[in-house]
């Protein structure tokens, strides 16, 4: 019912490929008109597997219970930027904190079907935590290659403790990356970075969620670092319009770090193709990306959904940061770019007012414990007595 086709020449590919002989990215493309739906879209029962005659497997999924995830509505925020409707999805809340679970789900169960025995990635983080967990889950050794020292302290926890094999290298997110696709390749391990195109059919649950909580929105707003998540989670609007679900798809927006913006800047000079950053840096490690390998998908899916790309400075970054944890959203850096690009072109006039705009927060807070301590201060000390605290307390209130 599906197959895998490369974007570039349109060739068909077997299921065992990440790349096509011309070097295209490639597609799971479903046969729409000889698929047989068997969900409702009633905003019941939330989570990647409720669309599992979308997806791309064959055989019982591994599960943590992945999506699901809460679609907030802000309400002050509404009021304050003066726009219609600002939703979040909080993505932090899967099982490993970061949306990154509903592509290895999927991926996961992939390297099962597939016969493997071992799977890899490169990660600024997120990528590892997930896929160590998901490989203990289903009894799969797993490989992580992290840039060091560059990993927010929580992500890397989570691959040790999962039993994930973590190698630090000298380097940075793309000579990682570089590295496992040529070891992936040479020693038979599955890779489950998002150029492996059944990671990204997870992902665009993301669209599906947010269609059957509350109806197409006019934009959805996120965070690009490799740009899968905004290839998929278009894909998955495009699919649910063929499938005459939908009469229209959201713009989608993509938000960048300003030193790591390659996206946006081929998005500015009407380029098909980036020209990579050599020292991308941004306080959201998650998105310090200067090659990201979706790049060509991901600007298909902003041009085709006449969307944007912008950019966001650390500092507007953590002060949307804190901006959603005062609405009791708790995110790492990488998340809130989001927020922190749709108050940026708010304030540009790029936004409508009577929009309804979808921001997705992609990671939790807990992930990056060491940058809330750096931008909030540590806690105050005061001396273990009653009176002490007390005339604390009542100097404060
Ligand atoms: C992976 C990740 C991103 C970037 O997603 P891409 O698909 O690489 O563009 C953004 N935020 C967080 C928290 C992530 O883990
Ligand atoms: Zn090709």
């Amino acid at each position: 019912m599906y197959s895998l086709v490369c974007i570039e020449c349109g060739k068909e590919n077997d299921e065992m490929k990440y790349k096509c002989i011309c070097d295209g990215l490639l597609e799971v493309r479903f046969d729409l008109s000889r698929l047989e739906i068997d969900f409702k879209l009633d905003g019941r029962d939330l989570k990647v597997w409720k669309y599992r005659s979308l997806l791309p497997v064959k055989s019982e999924p591994v599960t943590l219970k992945e999506g699901g995830t809460p679609l907030y509505r802000l309400e002050r925020l509404e009021k304050e930027l003066e726009i219609r409707r600002i939703y979040v999805k909080h993505e932090g809340l899967n099982p490993s904190g970061s949306f990154k679970d509903r592509g290895m789900t999927v991926g996961i169960t992939k390297a099962l079907e597939l016969k493997k025995t071992a799977v890899a990635c490169a990660s600024t983080g997120n990528t590892s935590a997930s896929m160590a967990m998901y490989a203990a889950k289903s009894g799969l050794k797993a490989f992580v290659l992290l840039p060091a020292g560059k990993v927010a302290i929580g992500k890397v926890a989570q691959a040790l403790m999962h039993g994930a094999e973590v190698i630090g290298i000298k380097g940075n997110f793309d000579d990682a990356l570089r590295i496992v696709r040529e070891v992936c390749e040479r020693a038979g391990i599955y890779l489950l970075n998002s150029v492996n195109p059944f990671r990204l059919e997870g992902q665009k649950t993301i669209a599906y969620e947010i269609v059957d909580e509350i109806g197409t929105p006019d934009a959805v707003i996120l965070p690009v670092g490799n740009a899968g998540n905004i290839s998929a989670v278009f894909k998955g609007f495009k699919e649910f319009k063929k499938l005459q679900l939908i009469d229209r798809v959201p713009k989608m927006i993509g938000i960048q770090a300003k030193g790591a913006a390659p996206i946006y800047r081929a998005f500015k000079e009407g380029e098909s193709k980036i020209t990579p950053v050599t020292n991308p840096e941004t306080i959201a490690t998650a998105i310090r990306i200067g090659n990201p390998v979706n790049a060509r998908k991901a600007l298909r899916a902003i041009h085709d959904s006449k969307g944007l790309v912008e950019v966001v400075s650390d500092h507007e970054i953590i002060s949307a940061q804190r901006k959603l944890a005062k609405n009791g959203i708790g995110v790492e850096p990488a998340s809130a770019s989001s927020v922190a690009g749709l108050i940026k072109l708010i304030r540009n006039g790029e936004i409508e007012r009577d929009s309804t705009i979808v921001c997705i927060a992609t990671g939790n807070l807990l992930k990056d414990p060491e940058t809330v301590i750096r931008v909030c201060g540590e806690p105050k000390m005061v001396e273990a007595d009653v009176e002490k605290i007390m005339s604390f307390v009542t100097q404060i209130s």
